[in-house]
């Protein structure tokens, strides 16, 4: 028997998602592809783009109203494109406390091992795990396409303005917020 892991702690949007029982982690709307099938590591990219015209998180598909999330390295933040959508900051914040990818320090992502959809991404865009999680907050995003790696386009997601900067580093294999002076 399997029981539900509790989490009941989740943002509203993230807790109505439907559940992988094998992970116990909600399912990210993005991370459902076409097919139905689940991929914890490579997103739909249709779905993505879908969502973040629609003005919907791209974790819970619920609508945004006001600021919005970004989740990725420095390098990202620093640029101000993301290959991944908008999201609800609660979403995103709950996202560095479930993703194994993002939670621990030494989880690999899977991509590097193996791809279960064709994961391919931006020109430019690494696809290795940052030493550190920068969580941006703007108040608005674009979206457009850039050359990828396979010689196809991609979407990729434009920073609005930035309201405010969260930074997360591992402190003893565990994701914390670093908090400055
Ligand atoms: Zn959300």
């Amino acid at each position: 028997m399997t029981t539900r892991p509790d989490l009941s702690w989740l943002p509203p949007g993230l807790g109505t998602r439907p559940v992988d029982l094998r992970r116990g982690l909600p399912i990210p709307a993005v991370n459902v592809h076409p097919d139905g099938a689940v991929d914890f590591i490579s997103i739909n990219s249709e779905k993505a783009v879908e969502l973040a015209v629609t003005g919907r998180c791209a974790l819970c598909a619920r609508r945004m109203g006001g600021p919005v999330a970004f989740l990725g390295g420095p390098k990202a933040a620093e640029a101000g494109f993301y290959s991944d959508p908008p999201m609800h900051e609660e979403c995103a914040e709950a996202a560095l406390t479930l993703c194994p990818h993002i939670a621990r320090p030494h989880v690999r992502r899977a991509s590097e091992r193996r791809r279960e959809h064709d994961a391919t991404h931006a020109v430019g865009f690494s696809d290795e795990k940052p030493s550190e999680w920068v969580l941006l907050v703007c108040d608005g995003y674009g979206s457009t396409l850039a050359p990828a790696v396979d010689g196809g386009v991609v979407p990729i997601f434009v920073v609005g303005d930035v309201l405010r900067v969260r930074r997360f580093g591992y402190q003893e294999g565990a994701l914390a917020e670093i908090t400055e002076e």
